[in-house]
């Protein structure tokens, strides 16, 4: 696919364009990034040392946490000056770091925090992410992470061949709802927004709030017809049913992209059938950015090797085998605010085998299973994503899990099932 020219930051300079400060920084970082997809995995953890030195040595010198457990393995500073390790000895003592759980973020809160920030990395925001198991995780990202998450963004349209002039549809939540009644919420927005249309001239997109009954989305998006449509699997399965059996067809549409959890294994299928369109999945989390990447050449997941060290380990601890299925470890490598050190997100994921015949040398996950939201089912058999004001709730500090019941079709029930000790 022929890409436009970016945006010129000047007259008279379009062809080849010179771009704006930001975007001349998203595509620097989009040319290396691929240029890094080719390197072999000894290459991959060669090159990306420095930057998990930097990230250690900022967490052992901001983080007493971090500190006391990087000197324990013989990882902070010191220990590596009295004896360098190679890249084997690296990886034991980078094994030997317990594992951060979601218990430990939710418990140490500020403790995770850094003191202070080297400079450039911008100012800091904060983000709320409930997970799949219901217990709310606060972290802050600084700009630069941020940054980071929309050159990776960047990568994912480019790796899909992305039609930029086309339309797109997200059935998201759009925060600046105020009535939560069902009628539909959509806002039209002249372009895709950051990052793509900071760097390139795009179609319209347009921002459908999930909260309305399945019914209702799938009107809109009959009426929108959007080249290509983005939402979480569960609700898309539940989009494609229905228009498979009401006949429903989207013929404009290019693509339809699942974010946020995991893809249940007919929804590719099912979107052939009723919308003759593929499907692309991605692996993302609030805490972390781009974890996974959906290939077109064999529709597995190339691992995002240069956002973040992804391990997925056994129940011993171990790193599984190609074809196992085990925990998914985290360590985000360009959040200083508040790093992350194998974090045990709570998601599941199969190691893949052998390379993938798109080229790419990055490591590859076969499935992505064991993540998903529910839907709710109203009294008139119609199925909505539930929406319960969860964010207020995790707005008080104390509250380590909770959980609504429905305990008929007419009566929810929403209960704090776990309370600090104090
Ligand atoms: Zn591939």
């Amino acid at each position: 696919m022929q890409l436009p020219a970016p945006h010129p930051a000047f007259a008279g300079g379009l062809w080849p364009a010179v771009p704006q400060t930001q975007a001349a920084a998203l595509l620097a970082v989009v040319e290396q990034l691929s240029r890094s997809q080719f390197l072999s995995a000894e290459e991959l953890a060669a090159a990306r040392r420095p930057q998990v030195e930097a990230l250690v040595d900022h967490a052992v010198a901001e983080v007493p946490f971090w500190r006391e457990r990087f000197t324990a393995v013989g990882l902070d500073p010191e220990s590596r000056r009295r004896a360098a390790p190679d890249a084997a000895e690296w990886r034991s003592r980078w094994a030997a770091l317990p594992l951060l759980t979601r218990a430990e973020v939710q418990s140490l809160g500020a403790a995770l925090h850094a003191r202070r920030m080297p400079a450039g990395h911008g100012g800091i925001g904060d983000t709320v992410t409930s997970g799949s198991s219901g217990r709310p995780v606060r972290i802050i990202r600084s700009t630069l992470d941020y940054f980071y998450w929309q050159a990776f963004q960047l990568r994912e349209h480019l790796w899909r061949g992305r039609d930029l002039s086309g339309s797109f549809l997200s059935i998201l939540r759009n925060e600046q709802r105020t009535n939560l009644d069902d009628t539909i919420h959509l806002q039209r927005n002249k372009d895709w927004g950051a990052p793509v249309s900071t760097v390139w001239p795009t179609g319209p997109s347009y921002l459908l709030d999930y909260r309305a009954p399945i019914a209702a989305l799938i009107k809109t998006l009959r009426d929108v017809a959007p080249d290509y449509v983005c939402t979480f699997p569960s609700l898309l399965l539940e989009i494609l049913r229905r228009a498979r059996q009401d006949g429903i067809p989207l013929p404009k549409l290019k693509e339809a992209v699942v974010v946020g959890e995991a893809s249940p294994p007919e929804l590719a299928t099912l979107c052939r059938e009723v919308w003759d369109a593929p499907l692309s999945s991605t692996y993302t989390a609030g805490e972390v950015g781009a974890i996974a990447y959906q290939c077109l050449a064999e529709g597995r997941w190339h691992i995002q090797a240069e956002n973040a060290i992804v391990e997925v380990l056994d129940a011993s601890g171990k790193p599984c085998a190609a074809g196992e299925t085990g925990s998914v470890v985290l360590t985000p490598l360009h959040n200083f605010a508040m790093p992350l050190v194998r974090y045990e997100i709570g998601d599941l994921a199969t190691v893949g085998g052998g390379p993938c015949g798109c080229g790419r040398l990055l490591p590859v996950l076969d499935a992505i299973p064991g993540r998903a939201r529910d839907l709710l089912m109203l009294p008139s058999g119609d199925l909505r994503p539930p929406y319960y004001g969860h964010r207020a709730v995790m707005q008080v500090g104390a509250i380590l899990q909770h959980q609504v019941h429905s305990c008929s079709a007419r009566d929810l029930r929403q209960a704090v099932s776990v309370i600090r000790a104090k």
